[in-house]
């Protein structure tokens, strides 16, 4: 029998677990391609992930040991899309998996909000990330206040990282251009908007403890009211009834309000809000409205996957339609390509591992064979279609020169901050 060659497009944290759940669970002939369009694997653990919280990247460790396996291949700079569809992935691997994430930023859709000044949390976190595609980034920090938007765990990222004394940041693996612009940064007062009652909010418990322990920062709390019980709440009551320092930085959590324009002429100066009560288990507008003056709006609202030529797509969900992460045999999906974006990274561990069963089901039956392809003949097509493919070895040379550059200001790591320089240290200029 041949060995069974799969593609497993995305290197973010569903490839990753999804190459290891392969590994383990088909184990002997068997070959995995781990395809990434950048030549840096881990997604969002890499330019997701605020840098302030390390201990959530250091899984990328877990990550390296299954990109060291022999039967696992990584190949950067490679993109399924026009240019490599998915009947080109199919005729090169027995079966390939999608775990290409949701790319795309939500904002609300509200007048201004194409205003400069007004942004998604993702631009934010490609910015304090080093995330190639912000290289040109240059955000106005030369504001008084900023308001962001939302109320998950991404809102509460974007809220620590503008509001946090960026001395703080200087011994992480934050993007040089974020650091120096966050150093100059004239915020004082940063508010987030969550659109029902403290209750409901989407952050997590731990996240919203943490802004109580931001030095030099005062939380205030603004909702109609904070009764009711758990964890979050009493947290919320207790920031609530701390005394502040007129010397702070603050950070405001609003709750019941809802934006509804980005005010400004040539670029942001406020956001029009409105007020929410809850009526039949919904919260709706009211008619009072209200104009925070800001010069930077921050959209941490959601994303949403992208489709992927040759594939269905579910447009209203923003993923890719499956069954227990099967697409068609031959054809799954994993991560948040399959199950929308929600969960944090080691949700996709499990997400993995189902996907991984209906692979196993479909070699059980039949619906899917290994048809002999050639490791080199695939890597040869690859290559042509993609000139700035690069490789395991490519990603370690990045990985030591970013490590090697952080060891004299003891920082984890020092990113290049352009996909020319992540080429040129990876050796392939
Ligand atoms: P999320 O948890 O789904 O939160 C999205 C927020 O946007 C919700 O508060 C939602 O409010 C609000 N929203 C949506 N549309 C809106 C609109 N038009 N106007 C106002 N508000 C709107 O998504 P996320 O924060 O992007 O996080 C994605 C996933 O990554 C989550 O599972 C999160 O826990 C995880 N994550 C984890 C960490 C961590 O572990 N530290 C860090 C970052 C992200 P409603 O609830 O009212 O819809």
């Amino acid at each position: 029998m041949s060995t069974l060659r799969l593609a497993v497009v995305g290197a973010g944290p569903a490839g990753a677990y999804t190459t290891a759940a392969l590994l383990a669970q088909l184990g002997g002939d068997l070959e995995v391609d781990l395809l990434d369009r950048l030549p840096t694997p881990w997604g969002l653990v890499r330019s997701g992930v605020a840098p302030d919280h390390p201990q959530i990247r250091t899984v990328s460790r877990v990550f390296e040991r299954t990109l060291d396996h022999p039967a696992v291949r990584f190949l950067g700079g490679v993109e399924a899309g026009p240019l490599l569809t998915h009947d080109d992935l199919r005729e090169h691997y027995d079966a390939v998996v999608y775990a290409t994430g949701a790319p795309s930023d939500r904002q609300p859709d509200i007048p201004g909000v194409e205003l400069p000044g007004s942004i998604t949390a993702g631009r934010l976190a490609r910015w304090y990330n080093a995330h190639p595609a912000a290289a040109d980034e240059r955000l106005d920090l030369d504001v008084d206040q900023a308001v962001v938007v939302g109320n998950g765990n991404v809102a509460l990222d974007c809220a620590r990282i503008l509001v946090r004394d960026p001395v703080q940041l200087q011994s992480t693996d934050i993007a040089d251009p974020a650091l120096s612009a966050l150093a100059g940064s004239r915020i004082r007062h940063v508010v987030v908007l969550g659109r029902r009652a403290p209750a409901h909010a989407a952050f997590t418990h731990a996240e919203l403890q943490e802004l109580g322990r931001l030095p030099g920062v005062d939380v205030t709390i603004d909702a109609p009211s904070l009764d009711g019980t758990g964890p979050s709440l009493d947290t919320l009551r207790a920031l609530a009834n701390r005394p502040g320092s007129p010397h702070n930085r603050r950070l405001t959590l609003r709750f019941q309000v809802a934006p509804v324009a980005v005010r400004g002429d040539a670029r942001v100066d406020a956001l029009d809000i409105v007020h929410t009560e809850l009526r039949d288990g919904q919260f709706h507008p009211t008619d009072r409205t209200e104009r925070l003056d800001c010069g930077l709006v921050v959209h941490a609202v959601g994303f949403r996957g992208r489709p992927i030529p040759g594939l269905p797509f579910d447009d209203r969900l923003g993923r890719i339609p499956h069954t227990a992460g099967r697409v068609a045999p031959g054809t799954y999906v994993a991560g948040w390509a399959k199950r929308g974006p929600a969960g944090v990274v080691g949700s996709n561990k499990r997400c993995a591992v189902e996907t991984v069963a209906a692979v196993l089901e479909d070699l059980r039956t039949g619906n899917l064979r290994a048809h002999g392809h050639d490791r080199e003949v695939t890597l040869a097509f690859l290559r042509d279609r993609n000139p700035y493919l690069t490789t395991r070895e490519g990603w370690r040379r990045i990985d030591a020169a970013e490590v090697a550059a952080g060891v004299s200001t003891g920082r984890p790591r020092v990113r290049f901050p352009t996909l020319s320089g992540l080429l040129a240290a990876a050796g392939r200029y």
